[in-house]
């Protein structure tokens, strides 16, 4: 068994602290070379101290600085770096051979494009790469000779649940339909009155996961569903009438995959990151990941359809997703800047919907030639949804 390599991009965040965890259960299987973080500059040094990697990096001089002076000490032959540059270089490095992508946001873009063209194995967590430049993400892939193993759990269960050899074409493996499964989040049963009162306290107690605040944002209002449709469809070259959502509430589904002959090929497990995060790490092999093992009994599972008066925000995305072009980078951006000012205090939860639906409709229709196209979609989407929101009385 050879060593792997790895660099984790977002090793402060909740995926980046699974990833360091499962490692940390198989020593001398991985080795921990770069990592990143932003903000959270004790819990990077304290990573840095455990596993002595040859790079550190954070997103600006002043923090480069700071973090620094914290490693000379108990980590001085890691060599810090900063910007978005940096997170490029460590995600390309040749002695790297698997790159964890899991920064939060439209900032994981970029270094996610930088191991693709690299030929890395890209164990990608960052959705908002796949939502914002599918096309272009995919042929990087394509042309790099990367490979591409999805974090998130649904599309690891689906991942999972297809033929091994599974070539891009689902019709051609018998596939009718692949069924996304979704929580409903902490507000499936609230009184649709009370929702324009709903707190980001609230939104962020989520039932069954702990997550990055921004992600649990989008679980309550089901945008991180609708992002993880457009996330489906360019992983599994699915077509959007191929891509159906299911409510179910207990979180042990974590997808399914319809074949034609009637079987449904399900994934189950708790709902722990740690799972998909092993799975990806140890592909193909199947290694301990520190998640229990479920226990089916006293459990009951219940499936509903989703309903799109209560979750506007996943009736924008599979409308966002048919219009294609430049326009899922809008949604996603929109809801980028509305999530924020949800979290900041600045806006109430229903503003997040009309404050997408107001940049989509101002937004640029057609394709992205390249990059730059959907980064000047993404800052005018923000502006566009910054402008409403800053009209709203919270
Ligand atoms: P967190 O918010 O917990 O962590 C985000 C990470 O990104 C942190 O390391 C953070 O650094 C870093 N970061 C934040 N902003 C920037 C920036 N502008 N530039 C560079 N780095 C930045 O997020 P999660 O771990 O929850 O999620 C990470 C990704 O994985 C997201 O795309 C999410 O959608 C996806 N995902 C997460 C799941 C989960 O269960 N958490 C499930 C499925 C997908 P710091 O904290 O130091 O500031
Ligand atoms: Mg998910």
């Amino acid at each position: 068994m050879s060593v792997r390599n790895l660099t984790i991009l977002g090793a402060t965040g909740t995926i980046g602290v699974n990833t360091l965890d499962v490692v940390a259960r198989h020593p001398g299987r991985f080795k921990v070379v770069a990592l990143s973080g932003s903000t959270q500059l004790e819990k990077l040094a304290a990573q840095c101290q455990q596993h002595q990697p040859g790079y550190a990096v954070v997103m600006d001089a002043a923090h480069a600085q700071r973090l620094q002076a914290m490693l000379a000490s108990v980590a001085p032959r890691t060599e810090v770096l900063y910007g978005v540059a940096a997170l490029e270089h460590i995600a390309s490095l040749p002695e790297i051979d698997t790159v964890m992508a899991a920064i939060v946001g439209a900032a994981g873009l970029r270094p996610a494009l930088a191991a693709a063209h690299a030929g890395k194995r890209i164990l990608l967590a960052n959705k908002e790469t796949l939502v914002m430049a599918g096309s272009l993400f995919m042929r990087a892939v394509a042309a790099g000779g990367a490979e591409l193993l999805p974090i998130d759990s649904e599309h690891n269960a689906i991942y999972q649940a297809l033929p091994r050899e599974f070539c891009g074409d689902l019709a051609a493996c018998g596939v009718r339909r692949i069924l996304l499964t979704a929580s409903g989040g902490p507000f499936r049963t609230t009184p649709l009155a009370e929702l324009a009162q709903v707190t980001p306290a609230q939104a962020c107690a989520h039932p069954n996961w702990v997550m990055g605040r921004k992600i649990s944002v989008d679980s309550a209002s089901m945008m991180n569903k609708g992002l993880e449709v457009i996330e489906a469809r360019w992983l599994f070259n699915a077509a959007p009438a191929q891509i159906e959502v299911v409510i179910h509430p207990q979180s042990v589904v974590h997808s399914m995959v319809d074949y034609l002959d009637g079987s449904v090929i399900a994934q189950l497990g708790n709902p722990d990151m740690r799972t998909p995060i092993a799975y990806a790490l140890g592909f193909p092999a199947r290694i301990e990941s520190g998640v229990s093992a479920l226990d089916l009994f006293g459990k009951n599972l219940s499936f509903e359809a989703p309903d799109y008066a209560r979750f506007p925000c996943l009736k924008l995305a599979f409308g966002a997703l048919a219009s294609g072009g430049m326009l899922p980078a809008v949604l996603n951006a929109a809801n980028e800047s509305a999530v924020a000012a949800f979290l900041a205090g600045r806006a109430g939860y229903l503003a997040i919907p009309a404050a997408i639906e107001h940049a989509l409709a101002r937004a640029r229709s057609g394709e992205p030639d390249c990059l730059d196209d959907l980064v000047d979609a993404d800052t005018q989407a923000r502006a566009d949804a910054d402008a409403y929101l800053a009209d709203c009385v919270v």
